[in-house]
């Protein structure tokens, strides 16, 4: 079972992911990943593209890209094929969110760049869903915020909409866990049932 994890920055899907890896991992063989950098020299391309230094906005697009592939290729996809569980903390819906709704580039051609890549399609996506004040407040606390997440509150609402709609266009695939202000027990209820609705794990 291939299951990611999307939502802004500050939303919780850390541990939440985690908390579903434990569960998934109890008799071994699950992978927890994450993007960008979930992968053996992912570190380096996730320096830069966080750095904020990036010119030409199709820099970061593909940088993500090229993050996702070989993540895909190095770890995702065989983790599929030899039937382990992946717990994935983004991926091509970030890509969507961020660089569709966030910078503006054009739909289309991004989203058929999974195809074109023939990237593993996830089985279900979680859209942890928060209030973009309330998740930009939490990353606040955490110190040290990274080049996107230093864009702010206009930023976030924008992303926060990109993933509304990307919810809405494919709900076979996507469920939306309404994290409000609960504690993170509560929220993994949520996650649980969710999954155990759709027959999962
Ligand atoms: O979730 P994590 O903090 O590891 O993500 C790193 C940063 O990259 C986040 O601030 C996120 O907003 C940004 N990002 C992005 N476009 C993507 C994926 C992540 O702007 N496609």
């Amino acid at each position: 079972m291939f299951i990611t994890f999307e939502g802004i920055d500050g939303c919780g899907k850390s541990t939440q992911a985690r908390l579903l890896f434990e569960l998934l991992n109890k008799e071994g063989g699950a992978v927890l990943t994450r993007e960008p950098g979930g992968w053996e020299g992912g570190g380096t391309l996730r320096d830069i593209v966080l750095s904020g230094d990036l010119r030409h906005p199709w820099s970061e697009l593909f940088l993500f890209m090229l993050d996702r592939t070989e993540h895909a290729a190095r770890v995702i996809g065989p983790a599929i094929s030899e039937g382990r569980h992946v717990v994935c903390e983004r991926y091509h819906d970030s890509t969507l969110a961020y660089q569709v709704w966030g910078r503006g580039m054009p739909f289309e051609p991004l989203r058929d760049m999974a195809k074109l890549a023939a990237l593993p399609e996830p089985d279900v996506t979680l859209f942890f869903k928060i209030k973009p004040a309330l998740a930009l407040s939490r990353v606040g606390k955490r110190g040290k915020p990274d080049s996107f997440e230093r864009e702010g509150l206009a930023f976030m609402e924008k992303i926060d909409r990109g993933y509304r709609s990307l919810a809405e266009m494919e709900p076979r695939r996507w469920a939306v866990i309404e994290c409000g202000d609960r504690n993170p027990a509560e929220i993994f209820a949520q996650v649980k049932d969710v999954l155990a609705e759709r027959g999962l794990p």
